[in-house]
């Protein structure tokens, strides 16, 4: 058999920190980073008698999510003790939940070639982030990081309805446009904000039941992902089709072999002993709790695209593509406040700055200049103080130095030529020293008066405007 007679079962559990000012059982700061150990107090460090008290904001955020993708939200839900050793961890045991968690019965919709598709969400529970271990260089040792201990965390867990790489991708990016859109956390990847737990496995088309997964845990990076699970699944669809069997397990991805490995650690141990936590106390919500959170939580991508098709008149696949990035669309729209032009400054945004963004290998949001710059850009085109081409070049100065386009502009002479009188000895040059292509143009060969007018461009480092260089041209090869 081949590759193409298996299809590929994805769930996954992502957990994304939560934004809140302080931790979910302490007053201790969730700022990333800062010397080790700083962050920390008598509860987060696991002093015996010290007592947790759950952070309101953290519930509030965790119903955010769950109303954001269509979770029914617990009016009664608990907090767990999740048992087991590792250094990391100083209690033993990380406080959970278990059989009532917050949310439960979702849904995250996503675009595929064949529709809309919904992936099932089974729930989303709240619980506290374990603490860091820096090995050291040397063979000596682990030293403990305790700051992100106790920094909020919720775990989103999908049915097993993902059936592709590309499934997985689309999935992951709408959820976290979601989060970022709702404003509960920032899903930096690269700071370990959203982190998923990847569970893959394969089938037989046709076959009934699913077939035995494994586990890749921790993975952050879209690209690595992406990587892991082809490995993955090339890896499972050899062991089954040379009659072997797939394994239950835990397995690491290594980003520079490329291949996953078996993790023989804390995941093995797969008895929690989960029980409710004695410190805390049963969390009950009333409607009038819930339905204030939903009558407040923030527009939604999939809103705020259908109002870009009729505010600004975009595209569906420009508005999509848009509002994917809450960063992007937010700064779409200031820039548009000052300039007013939708459609240039989503060309420039999805065309230009995508393409730079790509090429330096940056995030959206790492866009270096401010929205007003961008609109400024677009201002100095219409009012034709500089060509689009020499916008581009503008634009490329942006990222390597924020300055205001004006002044790049000004510092390096690319103000566009538009006095007639200049316009006009160009084009007089250009016809006395291209006889042949007037010939041709008199003969009735359009083209020949491209070239002209791109002779005048190139004689004028493209800083000619070009309307003015195509009506001079006419006027003079009458
Ligand atoms: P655990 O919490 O022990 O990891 P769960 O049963 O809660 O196990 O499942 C965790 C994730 O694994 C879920 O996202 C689920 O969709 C996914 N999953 C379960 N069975 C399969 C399977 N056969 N193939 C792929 N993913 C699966
Ligand atoms: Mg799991
Ligand atoms: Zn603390």
């Amino acid at each position: 058999m081949a590759k193409e007679d298996y299809e590929v079962v994805i769930g996954l559990e992502v957990h994304a920190e939560l934004s809140t000012k302080t931790k979910i059982f302490c007053s201790c700061p969730t700022e990333f980073g800062g010397e080790p150990n700083t962050h920390c107090c008598p509860i987060c460090m696991a002093m015996p008698g010290a007592l947790p008290v759950l952070n309101e904001k953290v519930i509030e955020y965790a119903i955010k999510a769950g109303l954001a993708t269509n979770c029914e939200i617990s009016r009664d839900s608990k907090n767990d003790r999740k048992n087991y050793f590792y250094p990391d961890l100083p209690k033993s045991y990380q406080i959970s939940q278990f059989d009532k968690p917050l949310c439960e019965r979702g849904f995250v919709e996503i675009d595929t070639e064949e529709g809309k598709k919904k992936i099932r969400l089974t729930r989303i529970h709240i619980e506290e982030d374990a603490g860091k271990l820096n090995h050291d260089d040397y063979g000596r040792g682990s030293l403990v990081d305790l700051n992100r201990a106790g920094v909020p965390l919720i775990e989103i867990v999908s049915e097993p309805d993902i059936r592709s790489v590309e499934e997985t991708d689309k999935y992951l990016k709408k959820l976290k446009s979601i989060l970022e859109y709702i404003e509960v956390s920032d899903c930096k990847m690269q700071e370990g904000s959203l982190r998923a737990d990847v569970n893959v496995s394969v089938r037989k088309f046709g076959q009934v039941e699913y077939g035995t997964r494994t586990e890749m845990k921790n993975m952050n990076s879209f690209k690595s992902i992406t990587r892991a699970i082809e490995y993955e699944i090339e890896r499972q669809i050899d062991v089954v089709e040379n009659g072997g069997k797939i394994e239950q397990e835990t397995l690491r991805w290594d980003e520079v072999s490329g291949k996953t490995f078996p993790m023989r650690d804390k995941e093995e141990a797969q008895d929690y002993r989960y029980f409710p936590d004695p410190d805390l106390v049963a969390i009950k919500l009333s409607e009038e709790y819930i339905e204030n959170i939903k009558n407040n939580l923030p527009e939604l991508p999939e809103s705020r695209k259908e109002r870009y098709l009729t505010e600004y008149k975009l595209t569906e696949k420009e508005a999509r593509n848009l509002t994917a990035s809450k960063y992007l669309s937010d700064f779409f729209e200031k820039s548009v406040d000052i300039c007013k032009k939708p459609k240039a400054v989503c060309n420039w945004m999805l065309s230009d700055i995508a393409r730079i963004l790509n090429e330096k290998e940056l995030e959206s949001d790492e866009i270096p200049f401010v929205p007003e710059q961008l609109a400024e850009l677009i201002e100095l085109i219409e009012k034709g103080t500089i060509s689009s081409k020499i916008a581009k070049d503008v634009l490329e100065k942006m990222f390597e130095n924020p300055e205001s386009p004006k002044k790049i502009i000004e510092d390096n002479g690319w103000v566009q030529i538009s006095d007639e009188g200049a316009i006009k000895e160009i084009v007089l040059r250009i016809i006395e020293a291209n006889p042949q292509s007037v010939q041709d143009f008199k003969s009735g060969r359009e083209k020949a008066l491209g070239f002209l007018v791109g002779q005048a461009m190139k004689e004028t480092k493209g800083k000619a405007n070009p309307q003015m260089l195509n009506a001079m041209f006419k006027e003079n090869l009458k």
